[in-house]
């Protein structure tokens, strides 16, 4: 199969151990990009403080918040319909509030109290430092907004509680917000300005996630290429910045290094990287550190010159290709995925057979495939038509579906007869005789469980696969 947005994680209730002290139930609910999960976490540990314990029953909820993502008009339309059954929800539990957290309310603002009456709270992606003060009003009877974007918050202080966690792998954001202005996107609209967060404080939670037993993490962004930290504020402000702060700016790469140097044993991957930033030295320190997986997500969304420029998506095709080439002469064996968009307006079935072309070069192990869908208040939704036919988009939609899905099965079969680490994260879905984990590319693997235990680095051979799942066998530990 593709690989596509893990539709089981969507809309999942997230849920931690009792504090005996707290007195009343959250139920939060998360839809969209790891950011959004990772979100909730730092929400839940907020709320924690002020008395609540998360709970992954509705019907027994004092306060339920949907953190919401705007990205398509589906995700959207998927959330109204949950705030309808939170309504069904609250006939009988007429004390219960409701709160609409992240793109969405950034997005509508106070629109949202008057389009959807069960709504009590709309909270900005920016503004969870202040759930104690809006929970206080909601809990008087009133309305309560806060959507303000900021240029420093990045929670950097906030020790996020780890929500329906393995206890193997975790995400640790790194930057918020994005600069980029991809034309089809509202991210920079619902997410604000860019900004980092202090390396400091991200060593920090690493060396404590170590420390609790976690294995892995995932460096968080919506372009971590872009990561720059220069003492605090907006990137865009770093022009700027004195001469002392530029000389002991940390760049992405900087940082990559020094989580990896922190704790040599964790291994170590990142998301989302943009082709216009990632530069030689990430790939470089890529290389040079064991730790660091062999898997670099890298979306291009569309094959042709004349899209990405519409886009706004600063690179050229060609330029894409050198990148993809230096990443995999450094890298031999690394792992590439792609996120695509299909139907951009304007696009041409030139345009699509580029697309085909362009994945055809490269070979992706997975993609995350899309349909246009048109964004209120982005560059595109103002300047161009909505032009591509719902069918047409479609067609092209399952075309590049139905390529990647071949590369899938081609790039899995790659690692086959091949001994391979893998960090164990859990039971297999289909079998509790078997581990699942992922290896350095993460593809997924599942073997027989003998003796292993969950968080455990163990060498597996791999006999056999499906189209993106490897079967195999445990041959002993890492030595790493
Ligand atoms: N920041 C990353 C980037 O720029 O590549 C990812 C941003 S977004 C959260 C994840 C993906 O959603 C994008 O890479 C893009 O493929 C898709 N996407 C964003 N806006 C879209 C739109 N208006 N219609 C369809 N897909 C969209």
């Amino acid at each position: 199969m593709e690989k596509i947005i893990d539709e089981t994680l969507q809309g999942t209730a997230v849920h931690v151990a009792k504090k005996e002290t707290n007195t009343r139930n959250l139920y939060i609910e998360s839809y969209g990009c790891q950011m959004n999960f990772s979100d909730s976490e730092i929400v839940a540990s907020i709320l924690a403080k002020e008395g609540f314990n998360t709970t992954q029953h509705l019907e027994e909820a004092d306060l339920v918040l949907v953190n919401t993502c705007s990205i398509r008009e589906k995700a959207e339309l998927t959330v109204r319909k949950r705030l309808e059954k939170f309504n069904a929800v609250k006939q009988n539990r007429p004390h219960m509030k409701v709160g609409v957290l992240g793109c969405m309310a950034e997005r509508l603002k106070s629109k949202l109290l008057e389009e959807e009456k069960i709504v009590d709270m709309v909270v900005g992606p920016d503004a969870y430092k202040d759930l104690p003060n809006l929970v206080q009003e909601i809990d008087e009877g009133k309305n309560a907004v806060n959507v303000i974007l900021s240029k420093e918050e990045s929670y950097g202080v906030v020790a996020p509680v780890r929500l329906n966690s393995n206890g193997v792998t975790a995400f640790v954001s790194i930057t918020r917000g994005c600069d980029n202005m991809c034309t089809f996107c509202v991210v920079p609209f619902t997410r604000g300005r860019e900004r980092s967060r202090d390396p400091q404080s991200i060593i920090e939670e690493v060396n404590d996630l170590w420390t609790k037993g976690y294995r892995e993490i995932t460096l968080l962004g919506q372009n971590v290429d872009s990561y720059l930290w220069y003492g605090g504020g907006l990137k865009k402000d770093y022009t700027k910045a004195s001469d002392m702060q530029k000389a002991t700016a940390v760049n992405f790469a900087n940082l990559l290094e020094q989580v990896a140097l922190a704790q040599p044993k964790m291994r170590i991957r990142f998301s989302t990287s943009n082709p216009q930033d990632m530069t030689l030295d990430v790939i470089h320190t890529m290389a040079k550190y064991t730790n660091i997986c062999n898997y670099v997500h890298l979306p291009v969304q569309s094959g042709s010159n004349r899209i990405l420029k519409e886009m706004n998506r600063l690179h050229t095709r060609e330029e894409y290709f050198e990148l993809i080439d230096n990443i995999k002469r450094i890298i031999p064996d690394i792992a590439i995925s792609q996120d695509m968009i299909t139907g951009f307006p304007t696009e041409t079935e030139e345009d699509h057979q580029d697309t085909l072309s362009l994945m055809t070069y490269v070979k992706y192990d997975y993609g995350f495939m899309f349909a246009y869908s048109e964004r209120p208040g982005t560059m595109a939704a103002r300047k161009l038509e909505d032009d591509v036919p719902q069918e047409t988009k479609k067609r092209r939609l399952s075309e590049i579906i139905a390529l990647q899905r071949q590369h899938c099965q081609e790039k899995t079969e790659q690692h086959l007869g091949q001994v391979q680490e893998v960090l164990i994260e859990g039971l297999s879905k289909k079998s509790d005789a078997h581990f699942m984990g992922r290896n350095s590319q993460n593809t997924v693997a599942v073997f027989p469980k003998e003796d292993y235990k969950v968080g455990d680095f163990v060498m597996v051979r791999m006999n056999s696969c499906t189209s993106a799942t490897l079967i195999g066998e445990a041959v002993g530990y890492s030595e790493n």
